[in-house]
């Protein structure tokens, strides 16, 4: 029998304005279940803890997609959405169970990972997400996914140039990345300013915040695309990390 996660109503509610209905918190607990299961074959995460699962997991996957603890507005009336290097499913799953009129992309680069989230995503009935089993560098090439998401995430999968250049050719004019971020300090931000310029985007905004249980340290990096990303970003699979921007 496994642990029940909290419900958290009144923490939902202050931090982001928002609280899940009956169908997102049973698929809160579903998903829960299906980490904690597929963690013994697959080494999925470290954090098993209900409490810290839904801190960790939970409440960060939506915190980012809630600059200024709102919501963007255009999740709620269908957005396409990409997930980069989702793993387990972090932050792309959680955002498919409470935007259900948007369309989720899960993209990593391996295919045991993308399995699982096939399974999630099936047992959850989130017929609004979908997985594809590719590296950033890759998909940013082809026409079928370039340029054509409003909103891509991305958390815990590089530095933030890397990041910002596996992001930004995937967006459409006017898009929106959102890059999770542990800890982040003025000179890094320098260098990401370079980075994005040389991409087609700006730094939007950054957002400095600390998670509702344990109080941890996060930040949030707000990239909009305003021009266009030109056509040698992004650079061949692994030059993004080699040479960073
Ligand atoms: N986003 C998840 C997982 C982070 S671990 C979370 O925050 O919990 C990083 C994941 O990114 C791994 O699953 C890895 O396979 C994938 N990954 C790393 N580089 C990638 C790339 N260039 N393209 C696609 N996936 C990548």
């Amino acid at each position: 029998m496994t642990n029940s996660l909290p419900e958290m109503a009144e923490i939902w509610q202050q931090t982001l304005n928002w609280q899940p209905t009956d169908l997102q918190q049973a698929q809160f607990q579903q998903l829960y279940e299906l980490i904690l299961e597929g963690n013994s074959q697959l080494n999925l995460t470290r954090i098993t803890e209900p409490q810290e699962f839904w801190e960790k997991h939970l409440w960060d996957s939506l915190r980012g997609i809630a600059p200024q603890q709102q919501f963007i507005s255009s999740l709620q009336t269908g957005a396409s959405v990409v997930d980069i290097g989702t793993g387990a499913g972090f932050p792309g799953v959680p955002v498919a169970i409470v935007a259900p009129n948007s369309t989720i992309t899960l993209v990593d680069s391996t295919r045991k990972k993308i399995n699982f989230i096939d399974k999630i995503l099936s047992e959850l009935t989130l017929t609004n997400g979908q997985t594809i089993v590719a590296r950033a560098e890759e998909i940013g090439q082809q026409p079928q996914h370039r340029q054509k998401y409003d909103i891509a995430l991305i958390r815990a999968v590089g530095t933030a140039s890397a990041c910002a250049e596996y992001t930004l050719p995937l967006l459409k004019q006017g898009g929106l990345a959102v890059i999770y971020r542990g800890t982040w300090t003025e000179e890094e931000t320098t260098t990401l300013d370079n980075a994005v310029k040389q991409l087609g985007g700006k730094v939007e905004l950054i957002e400095n915040f600390t998670t509702p249980l344990s109080n941890s340290v996060r930040h949030c990096l707000y990239l909009r695309k305003v021009g266009t990303t030109p056509a040698n970003f992004p650079r061949a699979v692994g030059v993004p990390t080699q040479k960073p921007l």
